[in-house]
């Protein structure tokens, strides 16, 4: 897949806490859900957002949107699979904006089958972006943080990924993995100023519970103790307190964000 960068700048950032002020993070899958809210979030506190995904016209959405609330913001084309679109992105960022604060591994999808139907595609596929996406996006940005002495990885996983779930061997599989990565970077980085963070989201609003019958999301809202299902926003509020200073010492941190739907 090609790559390509795509610009927008608006005059300045509105009113908020700012806590992400002078900040630079890249995040995937930022064309729409929880990556979408992220990116928002992220721009609204001062960051300036580089915007990747796979889908041009969702990567429009996301930078127009950021340039209309006068953020600072990148769109850019990448497949998380792409080592060599991944690296492309960090320089292109570097060249634009001289550093990389935080990168926020959030691209993911679900392929579901029970594992007596899972074809080897099925399980390939969710792998590969799930999981070795995770690793190709941090292994493109790590030297550059490294080089800085600082930065902030922080990987979307999931309540999946700590406890499984009914027809999800694959995604599973990848999202304990990506808190076996998580914490593999705490212990590796974190002397060298780097924090790598894990937010295990529960069931939240977005695409990716389209596939999904209605009775069955009114069955998980019920076994929420919160009574509904989550917010993309909910999650970009986490993101976004872990990328900022007030999250110092969160190191290795695996923050469940589920209305306490495992309780
Ligand atoms: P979503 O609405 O489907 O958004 C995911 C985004 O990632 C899409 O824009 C998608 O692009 C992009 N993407 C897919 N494959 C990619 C690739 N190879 N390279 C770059 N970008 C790619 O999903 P979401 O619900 O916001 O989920 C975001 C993350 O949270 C995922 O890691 C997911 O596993 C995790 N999570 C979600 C929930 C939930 O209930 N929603 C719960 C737990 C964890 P296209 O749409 O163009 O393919």
């Amino acid at each position: 897949m090609a790559d390509e960068p795509r610009n927008g700048k608006g005059s300045g950032n509105g009113a908020a806490n700012m806590r992400l002020a002078g900040k630079v993070a890249i995040i995937t899958g930022a064309g729409r859900g929880i990556g979408q809210a992220t990116a928002l979030k992220f721009a609204e506190e001062g960051a300036r957002v580089v915007v990747c995904d796979v889908s041009p016209e969702w990567i429009e959405d996301t930078v127009e949107h950021i340039t209309r609330m006068g953020g600072d913001t990148m769109g850019y084309i990448a497949d998380v699979r792409n080592m060599g679109s991944l690296r492309a992105m960090v320089d292109a960022t570097v060249a634009r904006w001289g550093k990389v604060d935080c990168l926020v591994n959030n691209a993911g999808i679900v392929m579901d089958a029970q594992i007596k139907n899972m074809t080897d595609d099925q399980f390939d596929r969710v792998i590969e972006i799930n999981l070795k996406g995770v690793y190709n996006c941090t292994r493109a940005v790590v030297d550059t943080m490294l080089k800085q002495q600082s930065g902030v990885i922080l990987n979307a996983s999931s309540i999946v990924g700590l406890y499984g779930n009914f027809g999800q061997t694959n995604y599973a599989a990848s999202k304990f993995g990506v808190i076996g990565m998580v914490k593999t970077w705490a212990k590796e980085l974190g002397r060298k100023g780097i924090r790598a963070n894990a937010v295990c989201p529960g069931f939240i609003e977005t695409s990716i519970l389209a596939s999904i019958p209605e009775r069955v999301i009114h069955a998980l809202e019920e076994r929420v103790p919160l009574g509904r299902l989550g917010k993309p926003e909910e999650i970009a509020n986490t993101f976004a307190f872990l990328a900022s200073d007030e999250a110092s010492y969160i190191n290795g941190a695996v923050i469940e964000v589920s209305g306490g739907l495992t309780l």
